[in-house]
């Protein structure tokens, strides 16, 4: 019911960033305050007994929800960022694209093996940034971490959550 809001909601833009892509843009779900809301409701029931301790956003659409969550769980957030952008000193991973490699770095300090880590991003695709996400947390030795995203695309030629190992604690609101 709620998830039909957030789909109604959903921009489709065709041919975006390159010819052959439909971008889901998630923008029109953050600017709607019932949608905002809906969103954070039904994140904060999924995970309020879990005993997150920090919330890692993936820039730069993960951050919005990181942060409104967040709060309602009595967590932290974590920004997980381009290589260059955080100031101290940082622990990064690489992952291969279609197209060349990316890197993703966070603070060398931000997280310990008491955390209960939830990493959220707007949309899995590949999953490749998460996973890339999910093993450079891993290596931070956490107590257990969560993986969340609002969006999963699924289609015959796209299962992002294969690429993780079985048993990963996955969770996306819509697929689409
Ligand atoms: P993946 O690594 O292939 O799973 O791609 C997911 C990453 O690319 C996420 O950080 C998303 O923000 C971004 N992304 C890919 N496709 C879309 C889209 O259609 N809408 C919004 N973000 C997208």
């Amino acid at each position: 019911m709620n998830n039909e809001t957030l789909l109604k909601n959903l921009r489709s833009i065709p041919d975006f960033p390159q010819k052959g892509i439909m971008f889901r843009d998630v923008t029109t779900l953050f600017k709607d305050p019932e949608c905002l809301n809906i969103m954070v409701d039904e994140l904060y029931e999924m995970y309020k007994d879990k005993g997150i301790t920090k919330i890692v956003g993936i820039e730069s659409r993960g951050f919005v929800i990181s942060s409104a969550l967040a709060i309602r769980l009595g967590a932290g957030v974590i920004l997980c960022r381009k290589p260059g952008k955080l100031p101290a000193e940082t622990v990064q991973e690489s992952y291969t694209k279609e197209y060349g490699t990316d890197t993703i770095e966070i603070h060398k300090d931000s997280i310990n093996e008491n955390d209960v880590i939830l990493l959220h991003d707007d949309l899995l695709a590949t999953g490749g940034t998460m996973k890339a996400a999910y093993n450079l947390v891993n290596k931070f030795n956490p107590k257990k971490i969560y993986v969340n995203f609002l969006i999963e695309l699924v289609n015959e030629n796209l299962n992002g959550r294969s690429i993780f190992d079985e048993g990963t604690d996955i969770q996306t609101l819509i697929q689409v």
